[in-house]
């Protein structure tokens, strides 16, 4: 059987869901589906970063203890992931029992066999990030992300012996084009290894920091945040089972952002080679969403939550801006005017409209019972198939270098075409005229054929319209969508669905225009 193990990062808990967040789940969420679609045993990972400094402190602030704090938001993601409907298989806390039994034997097999040294360690350290940054990687001296000049500071603690893998870890890439992707952040990352790599801290002194996992061979220290987070793909395998690690980890999809790409791309898998496991199949890294004019912070006050979007706009709506709008590797812009348009343009228009016309015209035609198809047929009925026959497998191609745009650019290209074909046949005037009422009937049966095409095709990235399209063409009554015998005989040729007698619903307005309320 194909599988495909997917994984989100593990969301630190110092902020609440918004939508950068929101991105890598909806397309986390979004390649499972399509993949379960093709018969894959697909498998989804999300879950939460809950240790460190920026913790404790925050719930010093807060008045509380780290456990509780981490408690308290860590439930807030979930709930959020289950009300956006993420299909999500497990989630992870780096808080449990398991995933900590997991971190110490891990450091403690790398331990014993002499990857891990102690040593002095002193450089610049920005509290924010809970990171040391190199002199390179500063800006006017300041850490780019929080423009605050970091603090030097000087102590002992446990080195994993990253440097010795740097020729190991350059030859993996270059032997496996894909295994970071898309291209321009992999050869970012072999720039990056033309340095001499260095070592890498693992620990914090316990003195300085409790809220984390003790060293197993040191109980004055507590692992450092990568050998914390990183280790939360494999141990949540584990602990599923030794036959989950063995089937699924080799077919292990990481989604990040671009800002943890060198954890992801150079640590983690220094640390599988240490540990002898093998590497991820793919590093899919994309890029930021830009909210106005600026990177979104709590400050400017830009902060898109993924509820919120949810009552204003409906999911999958929010979900087809999110895919339509950013190419995966890139950055890309949100506003709401940006959403609205989308919204009104592809959604109310393009596929509400063809949904409504076309169930209207069987109903008014022939209250709403399929017509049957003749063995003859037109030019444009035969571009209307071919068409959404290309759409298919141009959703195929596109999806497998993870460009849902350009997916559902393909997908809307073929409505465009459903709607150009009632254009062309116009059976609004042909039943008019008595004796063409069968080819009326062929035209709506043709039509209702790609209603039902686009159930399937959509159903990754918009799966409550998918079902509800369903429900409309009266394949289901609540959309089991994950029937996987309802999914079989959706995948009946062109033609051959629709039986006798079958009856399709009333038309419905799927998304309703949203007015977009003038400027003051
Ligand atoms: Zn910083």
């Amino acid at each position: 059987m194909d599988r495909i193990y997917i994984t989100t990062p593990l969301y630190y808990v110092n902020a609440e869901p918004h939508l950068g967040h929101t991105y890598t789940t909806v397309v986390a969420d979004t390649l499972k589906r399509y993949y379960q679609s093709l018969g894959f045993e697909a498998f989804m990972l999300t879950g939460t970063d809950e240790h460190g400094d920026k913790i404790a402190q925050a719930a010093h602030a807060a008045g509380t203890t780290p456990n509780a704090y981490a408690d308290q938001i860590s439930h807030r993601f979930r709930v959020t992931w289950d009300n956006c409907g993420i299909a999500y298989d497990h989630f992870i806390r780096t808080t449990d029992a398991y995933h900590k039994n997991y971190v110490q034997k891990f450091l403690q097999k790398i331990y014993d066999q002499g990857d891990i040294y102690f040593g002095e360690y002193g450089g610049f350290y920005c509290y924010g990030c809970e990171r040391f940054y190199t002199e390179k990687e500063l800006i006017d001296g300041k850490c780019p992300d929080h423009q605050k000049a970091p603090d030097f500071i000087s102590e002992k603690n446990y080195f994993f012996r990253m440097g010795k893998y740097q020729e190991r870890l350059i030859q993996a890439i270059q032997s496996n084009p894909a295994l970071i992707r898309p291209e321009h952040y992999r050869t970012e990352v072999l720039a990056s290894l033309r340095e001499p790599l260095e070592d890498l801290c693992i620990s914090r002194p316990a003195s300085r920091l409790q809220w984390g996992i003790p060293l197993p061979f040191d109980a004055n220290y507590v692992t450092y945040v990568w050998f914390d987070a990183l280790l939360n793909y494999v141990s949540a395998l584990e602990h599923r089972g030794r036959d989950s690690m063995l089937t699924l980890w080799p077919k292990a999809n990481h989604l990040i952002a671009k800002d943890i790409l060198k954890p992801h791309a150079v640590y983690w898998p220094t640390m599988l080679m240490a540990a002898g496991l093998p590497l991820y199949e793919h590093l899919n890294v994309h890029g930021y969403w830009v909210v106005d004019s600026g990177k979104m912070s709590k400050s400017l006050g830009n902060v898109i939550r993924p509820l919120e979007m949810k009552a204003r706009f409906g999911m999958d709506a929010f979900r087809y801006f999110l895919l339509r709008e950013m190419p995966f590797g890139q950055d890309a812009k949100f506003s709401e005017e940006a959403l609205v348009t989308r919204i009104n343009a592809d959604l109310a228009n393009n596929l509400g409209n063809l949904v409504s016309r076309v169930l209207a015209m069987e109903q008014k035609y022939f209250g709403g019972l399929v017509q049957p198809l003749s063995s003859t047929q037109t030019a444009e009925d035969r571009d209307l198939q071919a068409k959404f026959a290309w759409a298919e497998k141009a959703r195929e191609d596109y999806m497998r270098d993870l460009q849902f745009h350009r997916a559902l650019e393909a997908l809307w290209s073929a409505l465009d075409q459903a709607n150009r074909y009632i254009v062309q046949t116009a059976p609004f005037t042909l039943i008019k005229d008595p004796a063409k009422e069968s080819r009326v009937g062929e035209v709506l049966h043709h039509l209702l054929e790609s209603l039902r095409m686009l159930s399937r095709l959509l159903a990754p990235f918009l799966p409550d319209t998918s079902k509800e399209l369903l429900v409309l063409l009266g394949i289901s009554d609540e959309g089991a969508v994950r029937d996987s015998s309802l999914n079989r005989s959706l995948e009946a040729p062109w033609g051959r669905f629709f039986e006798h007698g079958h009856k399709v619903k009333g038309p419905k307005v799927l998304f309703p225009r949203i007015e977009i309320p003038a400027e003051a």
